[in-house]
């Protein structure tokens, strides 16, 4: 995961929506006005237009729901396996 996400604390399967509301309140907090700086505020803006390249880029993988992990059942056994699809991300690039 990107550290721009994390400072957004935004999960990799976030929307541009979702990434733009997250600016929204870093930014404002981030305003010298309200008890931010000049310097924070740019910072926010740079991690912001880095994010933006990170977002809607995966997406929950369907096969595990995100999990990561398959539970297969045989008789009385159930096998706890990583899902194939995303190799236990949770998570797959988007198309
Ligand atoms: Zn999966």
């Amino acid at each position: 995961m990107h550290s721009s996400l994390i400072f957004f604390e935004l999960a990799e399967t976030a929307t541009k929506e979702e990434l733009k509301k997250a600016y929204r309140v870093a930014a404002s907090e981030a305003h010298p006005d309200h008890g931010g700086s000049t310097g924070e505020f740019i910072e926010v803006k740079a991690m912001y237009e880095e994010a933006l390249k990170h977002v809607g880029v995966a997406a929950t993988c369907e096969t595990c729901n995100g999990e990561g992990f398959v539970i297969s059942s045989r008789g009385f056994y159930s096998l706890r396996q990583t899902c194939r699809d995303c190799e236990g991300r949770g998570t797959v690039d988007r198309k």
